[in-house]
């Protein structure tokens, strides 16, 4: 059914809820815990049933958004098991459309009202040119390589955006990339940008990240006038790596349609193009003061106990 408003859906499509290699997670995840386990996916409804109270918007979409990894359906696993289930303060969680990599829920009485509460899954491809966002794909992106990701991205219907335009590692975490074997380049160049979106291949790209919450004002600028100069869909999204972060940042869409994943894409796309008109509300907050800086340290230290083994890579159950 199309989800219709009276008051919009807040999507925020560009949210981790932890830190890759985050220790408050991955500890467990060595004792082969899942996402689907830990407090995420409660905290993470009871968020989302939050800030729609505040906003008095009819619902939320939220994008769980892979790394290397596979957090995205953990989450979504674990919201499954809330199905029915108490959450805190006596609600109810239902859940009313499962489609292959989106969920739809339905919070049902107790201390928030009743709400509409949505999920996609979406991966950050760390490619060699730089990372890229794609939302609701149809199975994962194996490609690291700029434009293969980009055709294995259209082959599987995903929404591809340029996230944190602009980026740079500070020199420290630099080096902590070239001693560990990251790639330090976490965003694309205009020139990318440019070669993907200008000579009749067009349809690679669909937008920009023109906000970020761990950035701020530092990248809005030059990201708005990248994404006008190639006459690409502006998005607001938090990147939130703690679920006290998801949605401090958001597009509103009038309407979405969550008869299909497809569908799903398709009424994002437009909802964007209506918000580029100017007839949609976005919110543009920064997460925590310190959340870029303990992000980037987190991720760093992430980094270095998996390269020593101490940590293992891609050990991430789902169930
Ligand atoms: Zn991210």
């Amino acid at each position: 059914m199309t989800t219709k408003i009276n008051n919009g859906i807040i999507a925020d499509l560009h949210t981790h809820c932890s830190d890759s290699y985050g220790l408050n997670w991955n500890l467990p995840g060595l004792k082969r815990r899942s996402y689907s386990k830990t407090k995420i996916p409660e905290e993470l409804v009871l968020q989302c049933a939050y800030v729609t109270m505040g906003e008095e918007a009819d619902g939320t979409l939220v994008g769980l958004i892979n790394f290397d990894d596979h957090r995205g359906q953990g989450i979504l696993e674990g919201i499954k098991r809330l199905e029915g289930g108490i959450v805190p303060e006596g609600g109810r969680l239902e859940v009313t459309d499962d489609l292959k990599y989106a969920l739809r829920v339905r919070l049902r009485s107790g201390f928030y009202p009743e709400k509409n509460l949505a999920y996609i899954i979406g991966q950050e491809v760390p490619t060699n040119k730089g990372h890229i966002l794609v939302v609701g794909a149809e199975g994962d992106i194996q490609s690291r390589e700029l434009s293969n990701t980009l055709k294995e991205a259209r082959d599987l219907g995903g929404l591809v955006f340029v996230d944190h335009f602009g980026a740079k590692l500070g020199l420290f975490a630099r080096a902590v990339y070239s001693a560990f074997g990251g790639n330090p380049r976490i965003s694309l160049s205009e020139g990318d940008i440019y070669l993907n979106t200008q000579d009749g291949k067009g349809d690679l790209i669909h937008g920009v990240e023109v906000w970020n919450g761990n950035y701020g004002l530092e990248l809005f600028e030059a990201a708005l006038k990248t994404a006008k100069q190639h006459g690409l869909l502006e998005l607001f999204v938090s990147d939130a790596h703690r679920v006290g972060d998801v949605l401090k940042s958001y597009v509103r869409f009038r309407e979405l349609d969550f008869t299909s994943l497809a569908n799903l894409r398709k009424s994002i796309l437009a909802g964007l193009g209506e918000k580029r008109a100017g007839t949609s509300v976005i919110s543009a907050m920064k997460n925590g003061i310190f959340e870029g800086k303990r992000h980037g340290i987190a991720t760093c230290l992430g980094l270095a106990l998996v390269r020593v083994g101490f940590v293992k890579e891609k050990e991430i159950m789902t169930k």
